[in-house]
């Protein structure tokens, strides 16, 4: 998410969620945080929604009730997907949503108008915009790519050169793929490679696949008809976004071609082609439960062709090969983009980024999505196209850019940017104890110790109880066990008058001394958890 602010106005563009680390365990994801637009809730005349993909649209059933539910505008595509998402959330307010297309141009506010245009990206109906302010006009390209054509030249060359025309301010380019040189790879050769593999199949089909990526499900799908083969879709969300792309119109099929999963075993193994999600390995998703025999109607067969037709998200990696060696082990031919070409990324490369930065000749760049590092490398980019150093910004999350109509300046003030965690079906009720707590748990194990007291005198009732869960074998290590013992005992009996024991103070005193003996004698330092019983 970001913002544009101009007087009493405010345009926000995007509210979508960031998937979690490894620094956040047990956090399903972040969301933006609105601290700081919530008072200002009044002044926020629009939100325009690019595309929808969830770390684009992820966050509004949480955020839009906060700041006032102003109007989202957005294409016809992405529309169908917030409201799919929205009608999950039951106290979520009714949302304000206007369709916007290609080449509309739209006035938001007093002093914001948005011409929008249509890029290429991995779901139907992507919009970039200029977003025309009193400082200038600022264009930013949503997640894009730009396809070549035969000679490596851009595709919709016109429409950049329409846009350049527009004496751009300052462009706002996606850096995914900033690090990444040359071009991406042409769907064009994706899709030729993917009818290669379904011609050489022998077996059933089973694409593994990403279930936004609805433009070369729709590709798949031809290429199926033209094979004459079947289609059925296992996971609900791919059956479900292919059910709103071809309602709308970007997914044609025949009558017929696509036949509910339940009836795929009337059809011959060779007639079948099955798209599935799960090709991160996601524990809960359809591929997964096929391979490991959870799935209600199909199993791995040997001579199964699964072709993995997506890339591996960083940090799936351990899951992905985990599948993987399970499906081979069941017999099944296995394909993924190390092979063969058959994924190309949502995401401009570098001379993709460079085309648009030197037919467009903006002045100020600032590269948005992604590390700081990937962010870095765009502004070479930028460099490279001939924008000087100065006029590129790299701003960390919360820092507010002054644009004023000749110049930009990278302030010290920041709006508040601190994750937003949701956890379950809680928002922001995760802290950062919590995710400390969770990582030390994760890494270092804890301790329970209960200590039963007599109320009247603090006299220990009974030996104080310890528990450990992933720290060491206590049972393996009884010297330890009653080393700690009798370091609690030596606590309690240091206290001079018991008759008034504080819990609290002592569960402190237990926490720190315990947890520095434990680490002396073992060099970790697992959670201490007190439980102190007063009878
Ligand atoms: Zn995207």
């Amino acid at each position: 998410m970001s913002f544009f602010e101009y007087n009493d106005e405010i345009i926000i563009v995007d509210a979508g969620v960031q998937f979690p680390e490894e620094e956040t365990p047990g956090i399903d994801f972040i969301i933006p945080n609105v601290s700081y637009l919530e008072p200002k809730k009044k002044n926020i005349k629009a939100i325009i929604i690019t595309h929808a993909h969830f770390d684009h649209i992820g966050a509004i059933p949480y955020i839009i009730g906060k700041i006032g539910n102003p109007p989202i505008y957005t294409t016809a595509f992405a529309k169908e997907m917030i409201l799919k998402r929205q009608s999950e959330f039951v106290n979520a307010p009714k949302l304000d949503v206007r369709i916007i297309k290609d080449k509309d141009v739209t006035r938001l506010s007093k002093y914001f108008e948005a011409e929008f245009f249509g890029v290429s990206h991995s779901v139907p109906d992507t919009v970039g915009f200029i977003l025309k302010t009193p400082v200038g006009n600022m264009a930013t390209f949503a997640d894009f790519k730009v396809e070549a054509d035969e000679q490596g030249k851009p595709k919709n060359i016109d429409e950049l050169v329409l846009l350049s025309k527009r004496n751009i301010h300052t462009i706002f380019l996606d850096s995914t793929n900033a690090e990444t040189p040359g071009w991406t790879i042409s769907e064009k050769i994706v899709e030729k490679n993917l009818e290669d593999l379904f011609l050489k199949a022998k077996g059933r089909i089973m694409v593994g696949i990403f279930s936004t990526l609805l433009n070369r499900i729709g590709e798949i799908i031809k290429i199926a008809e033209k094979l004459d083969k079947k289609v059925a879709f296992s996971g609900r969300s791919i059956k479900e976004n292919f059910e709103i792309a071809r309602q709308l119109g970007y997914i044609k099929i025949k009558k017929g071609l696509v036949i509910p999963l339940e009836e795929a075993s009337k059809y011959n193994d060779n007639k079948l082609l099955i798209l599935s999600t799960g090709a991160q390995g996601e524990s809960n998703a359809s591929l997964m439960k096929i391979v490991t025999g959870e799935h209600k109607t199909l199993r791995i067969k040997a001579g199964d062709s699964i072709i993995f037709s997506s890339s591996i998200i960083p940090g799936n990696e351990r899951s992905v090969q985990a599948l993987k060696d399970n499906l081979v082990r069941q017999g099944a031919f296995v394909y993924h983009t190390k092979m063969i070409d058959i994924h190309s990324t949502g995401h401009a490369s570098q001379e993709e980024i460079k085309a648009i930065l030197s037919i467009i000749k903006p002045r100020f760049f600032i590269p948005i999505h992604g590390y700081l590092f990937m962010r870095t490398m765009n502004a070479q980019n930028g460099v490279q196209c001939g924008i000087p150093k100065n006029n590129i910004f790299l701003p960390d999350n919360g820092q507010i850019m002054q644009m004023k109509n000749d110049s930009i300046k990278m302030t010290d003030e920041n709006i508040p940017a601190s994750y937003v965690m949701v956890d379950g079906l809680g928002v922001g009720d995760v802290g950062e104890v919590v995710i400390r707590d969770r990582r030390l748990l994760s890494q270092e194990g804890m301790i329970v110790i209960i200590v039963t007291l007599s109320r009247k005198d603090g006299r220990f009732i009974k030996n104080p109880d310890i528990i450990s869960r992933g720290f060491i074998y206590l049972k393996d290590n009884q010297k330890i066990l009653e080393e700690i013992r009798s370091k609690i005992k030596n606590i309690v009996a240091q206290i001079p008058n018991k008759s008034q024991l504080d819990p609290d103070y002592l569960k402190n005193l237990f926490r720190d001394q315990i947890g520095q003996f434990v680490n002396k004698k073992t060099n970790r330092r697992p959670m201490i958890l007190p439980v102190i019983i007063e009878i």
